[in-house]
């Protein structure tokens, strides 16, 4: 999103309230903290997705399948414990299935969110995949107690209340999967002078 003649404050990311996010009522909770950093809210809907939204969101980018294979045997054995699969694509083609049922089964919120480094700075709230190994201080690791084992005991998602853009590219094709041209508005924050502007030269009259 950020061309190179453009600020970084014009980066965006995606973020979703999964449905457990809003069954948890935490939806002002997670906005809060996406909010007071300083970032801008530039798109919202509340929407029940399709299976065919869900599954073609999570396979805009290629390599996704191999990564989230790769990281879920990676969860596994860093604890000691035998990965149902070795094979990463058959793992992932199952967590695939998985986030289908858990994406359809309520009501989301789809969010972008713009600002400096959104991206970097929107996953670092958010904490990593599985909720018992992500920091406190973050969403997940401060609101849910999941993990890569129980999910994989009752063959379900992994429930961790919010998903969030892993790269600017992410971002970009997760933003046009979701949202039309016109559904983003482009405004200013007044507080974006503070943030951004190169001198605070507006305070006194
Ligand atoms: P994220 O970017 O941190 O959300 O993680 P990924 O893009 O790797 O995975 C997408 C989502 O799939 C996660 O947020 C989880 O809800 C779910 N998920 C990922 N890996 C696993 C897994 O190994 N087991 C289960 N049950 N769910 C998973
Ligand atoms: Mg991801």
């Amino acid at each position: 999103m950020t061309l190179p003649n453009q600020h970084h404050k014009h980066e965006r990311t995606f973020t979703i309230i999964k449905p457990d996010g809003v069954q948890r009522t935490l939806i002002g909770e997670i906005i809060q903290r996406y909010e007071r950093i300083g970032l801008k809210l530039v798109a919202m809907k509340l929407m029940v997705p399709t299976e065919n939204m869900v599954k073609k969101h999570y396979t805009l980018d290629a390599g996704w399948k191999q990564a989230v294979g790769e990281k879920s045997i990676k969860g596994f054995l860093d604890k000691g414990q035998t990965p149902p699969s070795n094979d990463p694509l058959e793992i992932a083609e199952k967590i695939l299935n998985r986030l289908a049922k858990y994406l359809t089964s309520g009501p989301v919120i789809a969010m972008v969110w713009q600002g400096a480094h959104a991206v970097k700075i929107v996953r670092k709230i958010t904490g990593g995949t599985e909720p018992l190994t992500s920091d406190m201080g973050t969403i997940r690791g401060d609101f849910v107690l999941d993990s890569y084992q129980m999910s994989e005991t009752d063959d379900r998602s992994i429930r961790n209340l919010v998903h969030a853009s892993g790269s600017v590219q992410e971002a970009e094709d997760e933003i046009a999967h979701w949202f039309k041209p016109e559904e983003i508005v482009d405004y200013r924050l007044f507080q974006e002078k503070i943030l951004y502007s190169a001198d605070m030269d507006d305070i006194f009259g």
